[in-house]
């Protein structure tokens, strides 16, 4: 059989279009039968993917781990009709220090839900991928900063995605935001000056007040990448406001509440000054 283009075609070149080899995120896995797992992947150049593990569960699995979420590996998967199956796994980084500490794995299941609920499977989007890893690394090598990196990371995630919070000029009317404490509007995504606050105009709708430290932090975020760390740590007021304002922020783009915040919110003791915000 030969293709339009003359190269032959037939059972070997197909086969080749079947498998791919790519980096992958485990975001969730679900027990399937007796010792298979059906995991749901983020790779980095084929998009989400769904894919059947055989054998993951027993001890004598091929793979050599058991590829629990915030798993990052590289792997040769084979596709299928409804679902792929994933071929040979080498694990890069497990992640397991941030999954078996109960407040780093609350905000790395913040950061993976996020990933998982705005991207649609086969939809290549590296940058999210780069992002996702970024912040689980962040995560692992600075547990104590994992508020900041959470809504830091949250900030730039949107922005990936085509969500840019408005935070140097009003969001209404392109003004100066003014200086001291600033309006934000979920409704226009960002901050609105003085007039367009006075005016009350019907397009800023519910305003949220914020104080002129957030601010900063706000247009700081906006210029600097997911990694780098603010001259001054933000105080823990700073901290917890541009937190809870990241949380309304995403729950109203998102018009959902993530399940792993309302956890966090409510393990006692959680490290998270979010944990105590409400
Ligand atoms: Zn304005």
């Amino acid at each position: 059989m030969l293709r339009r283009d003359g190269i032959p075609g037939g059972w070997g070149k197909r086969r080749g279009d079947r498998e791919y080899s790519d980096l992958g995120i485990v975001l969730r896995s679900y027990k399937l039968g007796e010792s298979d797992k059906i995991l749901r992947i983020l790779t980095r150049e084929h998009g989400k993917r769904s894919a059947v593990a055989k054998g993951v569960r027993k001890t004598t699995s091929r793979f050599g781990a058991r590829l629990e979420p915030m798993t990052m590996a590289r792997m040769l998967l084979y596709v299928g009709r409804s679902m792929d199956t994933v071929k040979q796994v080498e694990i890069e980084t497990s992640f397991h220090e941030v999954r078996e500490d109960l407040d780093l794995f609350l905000h790395a299941s913040a950061m993976v839900e996020l990933v998982d609920g705005i991207t649609q499977e086969h939809e290549p989007h590296p940058e999210l991928f780069d992002l996702l890893l970024g912040g689980l690394e962040l995560l692992k090598g600075f547990p104590r900063r994992a508020p900041f990196i959470v809504y830091f990371f949250e900030f730039k995630v949107m922005a990936a995605a085509g969500f840019d919070l408005r935070v140097d000029s009003c969001a209404n009317c392109g003004g100066e935001p003014g200086g001291g404490d600033v309006s934000f509007s979920l409704h226009l995504g960002g901050l609105v000056c003085d007039s367009c606050r006075e005016g009350r105009y019907r397009e800023t709708g519910r305003l949220i007040t914020v104080r002129a430290l957030s601010a900063e932090l706000l247009s700081w975020m906006s210029l600097h990448g997911l990694g780098e760390w603010p001259e001054e740590p933000p105080g823990r007021a700073t901290e917890r406001e541009v937190g809870l304002l990241m949380d309304r922020v995403l729950e109203h783009w998102m018009e959902r509440e993530f399940k792993s915040r309302r956890v966090m919110r409510e393990t006692p003791g959680c490290r998270s000054e979010r944990a105590k915000g409400g």
